[in-house]
């Protein structure tokens, strides 16, 4: 008897989180409920030796009503590392849900930090042009950044701010749901995929991050400094175009 008492409180809060589900689909917070995926490695399809020594990092914890809003309200009060100190605007990412492409940049820029918006200087008129040559339009696409508050002198940002920033992206790729993922320069591919490899060894081949095919190109401020980077990044666009499945929903 004993046990069956015990039980009864937990079979009260399973009910009530059936009928929660059902009603509300949980829109309530329950935060005894947190989601975590199973860790799993990198499962990429390329074939070097590089890109099978490939590993995921551990997925942060999220909550089951996690929403692009919580996130962007979160980032914007965000202290967690010092580059909170320079910003102007804190730049969290834009798009729609399930999109065909998320793009992963490596932090806001001045036109940026001062809109509040990512990719809209001079790489992100570049980057304008790179997505309808795949048949994209660019507010059907997701456009995020590895930290979302602008380096000073836009340096690039260093391990321990891209450690306290990247459970934002966690958190975005898991509300957002991308059909891809497309990494743009350096930064977003060595964080993503956990390598030192150069871009030149890891452009050109599809891996996969918490189960999304993840493709990895130039940047494109790079590619505007160095304009013989463009044919590898219209390869990189072609590959990418090639593993966006049509199931778009
Ligand atoms: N460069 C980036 O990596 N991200 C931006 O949002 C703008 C420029
Ligand atoms: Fe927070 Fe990221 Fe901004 Fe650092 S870069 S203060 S972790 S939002």
């Amino acid at each position: 008897m004993k046990r069956s008492t015990e039980s009864l409180p937990r079979l009260w809060k399973a009910l009530n989180l059936v009928q929660d589900y059902v009603s509300t689909g949980f829109s309530r917070r329950h935060p005894e409920l947190v989601l975590t995926q199973p860790r799993r490695a990198a499962t990429e399809r390329a074939e070097s030796a590089e890109a099978h020594s490939v590993q995921a990092a551990q997925p942060a914890a999220v909550p089951l009503d996690d929403t692009l809003d919580i996130i962007a309200a979160e980032v914007a009060s965000c202290a967690k590392c010092e580059l909170c100190a320079g910003r102007k605007t804190a730049v969290p990412g834009e798009g729609s849900l399930r999109p065909p492409v998320m793009f992963v940049g490596e932090g806001p820029g001045e036109e940026e930090d001062r809109t509040g918006r990512p990719f809209v200087g001079a790489a992100g008129r570049y980057l304008d042009k790179w997505i309808p040559a795949i048949g994209l339009r660019r507010e059907e696409c997701f456009i995020a950044n590895v930290v979302k508050c602008r380096p000073p002198h836009n340096r690039e940002p260093h391990p321990e701010e891209i450690s306290a920033c990247l459970p934002y992206l966690e958190r975005q790729v898991r509300v957002v749901k991308p059909l891809t993922i497309c990494c743009l320069g350096r930064i977003a591919a060595h964080t993503l995929l956990q390598t030192t490899a150069s871009l030149g060894a890891l452009r050109g081949k599809v891996y996969e991050w918490r189960g999304i095919p993840l493709v990895v190109t130039y940047h494109p401020s790079a590619v505007l400094r160095e304009s013989t980077l463009r044919k590898a990044v219209w390869e990189d666009l072609k590959l990418l175009k090639t593993i966006i499945p049509d199931v778009r929903k």
